[in-house]
């Protein structure tokens, strides 16, 4: 690590702060520019100058200057795993422009994850932001063909697993929004890596369903934030270079 990769960390940091926006306000359907930050439990305006990522919970220690009601630990965290993110892809990629790719994907990832795993939706709005961002940079590079292949696969084979559900226990397994999801990771990762990506979620899923299981008890109808296991293990897949069928 070189002094010249603190900048994209504290650049993810600044963009983490807006995906925490981002994730209580979409879900909710409140404007992301309109008000400036408030405080969630007393509504109070934040001021810029006491809105630092990081370094504001910690002055603050915690709490809201205002209401000294708890701020929730998850704001900080967010805030700490996209600037990670943002470090890691400018020290381990070679060009900028793989480095803004790898890195605004995984962070619109990152709010797709804990949005899914809170209120159990995939906001249209994050997918189409996505999409944009990929058909941008697979127009720079000119390797469609195997990311549209991908497209088509990972999202054909989890509709029919979604069919096959339905038809056999009339029950919605999967959700559209998670097709959606693998239709958008299909185009981020090619073919090989989407087929990765929907198995290490599908052995994820039942590993946190065993382990809820046990701690709550059984039950068939919990559901499970599949958007999340997928999001995360494609961040994780994205750096694995695989030659692709075609
Ligand atoms: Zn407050």
């Amino acid at each position: 690590m070189y002094i010249i990769n603190i900048p994209y960390f504290i650049l993810g940091l600044i963009i983490g702060s807006f995906i925490n926006v981002i994730i209580y306000r979409v879900p909710k359907n409140i404007s992301i520019i309109k008000p400036r930050s408030f405080c969630p439990l007393c509504q109070n305006k934040i001021p810029l100058y006491r809105n630092i990522p990081i370094i504001s919970f910690c002055l603050q220690k915690g709490k809201c200057i205002n209401c000294k009601n708890k701020i929730s630990l998850s704001y900080p965290i967010i805030e700490l795993v996209i600037g990670i993110i943002w470090l890691i892809a400018s020290i381990y990629l070679n060009t900028l422009n793989e480095i803004l790719y790898f890195s605004i994907i995984s962070t619109i990832l990152i709010a797709i994850s804990i949005i899914d795993y809170k209120y159990f939706i995939i906001p249209i709005q994050l997918s189409i932001t996505a999409l944009i961002f990929i058909t941008i940079s697979l127009c720079l590079t000119q390797d469609f063909l195997s990311h549209i292949d991908g497209l088509i696969i990972g999202t054909g084979y989890l509709s029919a697993i979604f069919l096959i559900t339905w038809a056999l226990t009339k029950r919605q397994g999967l959700g559209l929004g998670d097709i959606q999801l693998v239709l958008i990771l299909g185009y981020w990762l090619g073919d090989l890596r989407i087929f990765l990506v929907i198995f290490l979620s599908a052995l994820l899923a039942l590993i946190f369903w065993c382990i809820l299981s046990l701690i709550k008890g059984y039950d068939n109808k919990r559901a499970l934030p599949f958007g999340t296991f997928l999001s995360i293990t494609a961040i994780l897949v994205y750096p694995i270079k695989l030659n692709t069928f075609i």
